[in-house]
This record gives structure tokens, sequence and C-alpha cells, in this order.
């Protein structure tokens, strides 16, 4: 058997179409690897057919150009030359002509290439696209062999090729990415009522972490902060994406742009879980006017066993149960915390440090009583109430189902905007939650 597959082009005027035969297929018995296209076959098929429907589009391209539009005169031919594009279906090879301008009206220039103006990129945005993905998911060279495999490129693609062609596309996102704000909330309330009916509740997760260099010669040499994030709409895909936060120029607008693009409106609820340190607390503030700033339990519950390990390490020649006392305060600072009761966690706080001090003047007290000190003050700007939850995108256990219902005494940013919005006052709502912890 014998399948021929012909192209029929047909013009917009009364010509004939014409016909080109693009791909011949033969198979005789039926068999798993005979039946249907080859990889080789589908590669020719879809080649044959760029390069007839490309030299069809520029053949109209020139014909349209070919006489002065003004006075319908031929234009005067001059030079041609080849412009080489690169496709998704092959690297097409065009015979581009240089023309001379009617003299019937002033012109910039003499000549001009109707083509090389219709055509100032070499590689086709799709191309570039695809180049862009995947050099964002495997190596580049992985991703030109990946291409290469799946795609009739016409010609090899090089790692270094993708590499740039993956950094011009970043510099252009970039410089199309506006300026950085202080505050992207915009309109008033009567606005935001006006809006149509927005998504369900977006959820946002904002993490910090540092990356180490194989090579540093000191604790503090040749390492970073990456910010990783990932926001999770209801219903529709989540997104991750991460930065380093000492380079980037334009935090607060990355994120605000994701969130837009994940169709983020004014009057929707956005929850941002942040682990409470300076620069990720900061980050997602007057974004919305619905949002909330809560805290993630896991990192709480991860600094706390931390405190309870150094803790156990300081010892006082006056006070011999000085660690045993010191694990009650922190089983005591855990309990305020989970129950939201932010003004008996941070007295806790304070007596803590108080036992912290009595030890021992040891290295393991200075750890002990400047780890406390720094915990405390992930509460202290916020104490009017706060709220603790298990992130879903962090390694601990998934939310819980009985803190998906959220006690009452939510302090919302909606709620300040409305009362506060003009007197200039801060963002900076954290909430309370009344579930016992499992654990
Ligand atoms: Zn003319």
């Amino acid at each position: 058997m014998k399948v021929r597959v012909q192209i029929i082009v047909e013009a917009d005027d009364d010509s004939p179409p014409s016909v080109h035969e693009v791909a011949q297929v033969e198979r005789t018995d039926l068999h798993v690897d005979t039946l249907g296209l080859h990889l080789t076959e589908a590669k020719d098929l879809r080649q044959n057919v760029q390069e007839v429907v490309v030299a069809e589009q520029v053949h109209r391209c020139l014909d349209e150009q070919a006489a002065c539009l003004a006075c319908g005169r031929p234009r005067r031919h001059k030079d041609a030359t080849t412009i080489v594009l690169r496709t998704l279906f092959g690297t097409v090879h065009l015979r581009s002509p240089w023309w001379w301008h009617c003299v019937c009206r002033p012109q910039p220039t003499r000549t001009f290439s109707p083509l090389a103006a219709a055509l100032p990129e070499r590689t086709t945005p799709e191309l570039l696209y695809l180049e862009t993905k995947f050099s964002g998911l495997i190596s580049y060279g992985q991703s030109a062999s990946l291409l290469a495999e799946t795609l009739p490129l016409g010609r090899e693609l090089h790692a270094t090729t993708v590499r740039r062609h993956a950094q011009a596309s970043a510099e252009r996102l970039e410089d199309e990415l506006g300026p950085e704000q202080p505050m992207f909330i915009e309109g008033c309330q009567a606005e935001w009522d006006a809006l149509p009916r927005p998504d369900l509740p977006l959820t946002v997760g904002l993490d910090g972490g540092y990356v180490h260099s194989s090579q540093q010669r000191s604790r503090r040499d040749g390492w970073f902060e990456v910010v990783a994030r990932k926001s999770m709409p209801s219903d529709g895909a989540s997104k991750c994406f991460g930065f380093v936060q000492t380079f980037d120029r334009k935090p607060k607008r990355r994120l605000f742009e994701v969130l837009k693009a994940q169709g983020m409106q004014t009057n929707q609820q956005v929850t941002f879980l942040t682990d409470g340190g300076d620069d990720v607390r900061e980050l997602p503030l007057h974004l919305n006017p619905q949002a909330e700033h809560l805290l993630d339990w896991f990192h709480i519950t991860m600094r706390l066993t931390v405190l309870n390990q150094m803790a156990k390490s300081v010892r006082s020649r006056d006070n011999p149960n000085l660690t045993t006392e010191l694990g009650q305060e922190l089983e005591r600072l855990k309990w305020y915390l989970w129950h939201g009761n932010v003004f008996l966690a941070l007295q806790t706080i304070t007596y803590l440090q108080l036992d912290a001090d009595c030890g021992d003047d040891s290295s393991e007290q200075r750890k002990l009583s400047k780890a406390v000190a720094e915990f405390g003050g992930t509460f202290a700007p916020t104490q009017r109430r706060y709220q603790a939850m298990a992130s879903g995108f962090g390694p601990a256990r998934p939310f819980p189902a009985r803190l998906s219902s959220q006690p009452s005494i939510r302090w919302s940013a909606s709620a300040w905007s409305r009362s506060n919005r003009c007197a200039g006052h801060r963002v900076g709502p954290i909430c309370s939650s009344r579930s016992a912890p499992a654990s």
C-alpha cells in the first residue's frame, strides 16, 4: 500500500489551485512497528509541508509589493541575498530581493528588501519558546538534543545557541517587566466591589534557602539566598518560581506579575504563607487588599526544635535544673503560639531569655540567648494576632482538614484598608488559630 500526502494551495484570486506532493508512505504487513507514521517520516512530512507553506507565503508577500503601492509602477530589481530562518520544522533559505524604491514619493532609503522588513528575526518565536522552556527544565545541551530528536530542525542545534536564545528571551522579559513599586494596591473599596466575582482563594507559599559554593573558603564566602515560591490556585495548575533576593531588583513586581498571570483580582482572597523571616515577610505586603499573611507552622516548630536542642547544652552552676526549666518554657511557648496567644508567647520568650542568661557564660548560652531573641523578633513587629498554619508546599505534613476552616477572629487587609487606607498605616495582619497541635 502506498499513501501519498499532497498539499493543495488555494489562492485568494480565481487562479487554479496548485498541488504539491509532500510525502509518500509505503506499508505492507501490519505490525506494531509499521503502524502509522515513523518519527523520521513525520519529521520529513513536517519539513516538506513547512517548505511549501513558507514558499507560498513568501511568493505572495513579494507579489503584493512587486509594484509601487502608490502609482502601480513595477519596482526595479537591484540585488538579492539569502535569508536563513530557523523554524520549528526546518531551516528555510529564502531568496530575498532588494528593490529600488519608486521615485513617485520621497523615501528614507533608495532601496529596500520586503522580506528582510517582514522577517527581522532569524528564529521563529515558537522555536525560541521551546528552547527557553526546555532549557529551564534541563541543561542547554540536553535541550538541544531533545529538540533535534523530535523536530526536523534542519541544522545542528548547539547548546550555546540554546543558551544564547534563553538569555535573550530572559532579557526581553526583564525589559518588559514594569518598575518596582512599594505598593501594588490600586483603587478603592467601591471599585473592588464592582469587579466581577473572583475565583476561589489563592495560596502563595514563600520560603528562603541558602546555596553554598562548593569551593567556599570561609563561612561567609560564596553563598547566596534563594527565595522559592509556590502559588496554588484552588482550581488550576500551581506555579513555582524562585529568585535570588540580593540580586533581583524587582522581587515584589515579579511576584505581583506571577499572581496577576494566574488571574488574581483585587477582590480575590490571597493567603501568603511565610516562615516569618524579615525578607520573605516584607515581600508580599501591599500586593492585594484582601491578602492574609500567615506564618507557616512547620518553620515555627523547626525553630523550636533547634532551640530545644540548644537548651539541652546550657549548664548553670547555680541551677542544676536549668535545662529542664528551659525545655518546659519552650513547650509552653509552643503551646501559646499554636493557640495564637502572642502576648503570653512574647512573655515566655522574655522569661526564656532571662533563664538563658542565668546560665554559665559559655558559647552555648550566648547562642541560645541570641536564637531566642531572633525567634521573638519574628512575632514582635506583628503583635496584633498571628496564625500558625501547616502548609502543603513544605516538607511538613499536609494541610490538616481541621485547619482549613479557620476561626472567625481574622484580621484581614480589606478591613484595614476600609478603615485606615488613607492614614498611611502599614498592612501587617497576622491572625489566630484555635486548634490544638496534632503533635
Ligand atoms: Zn510609485
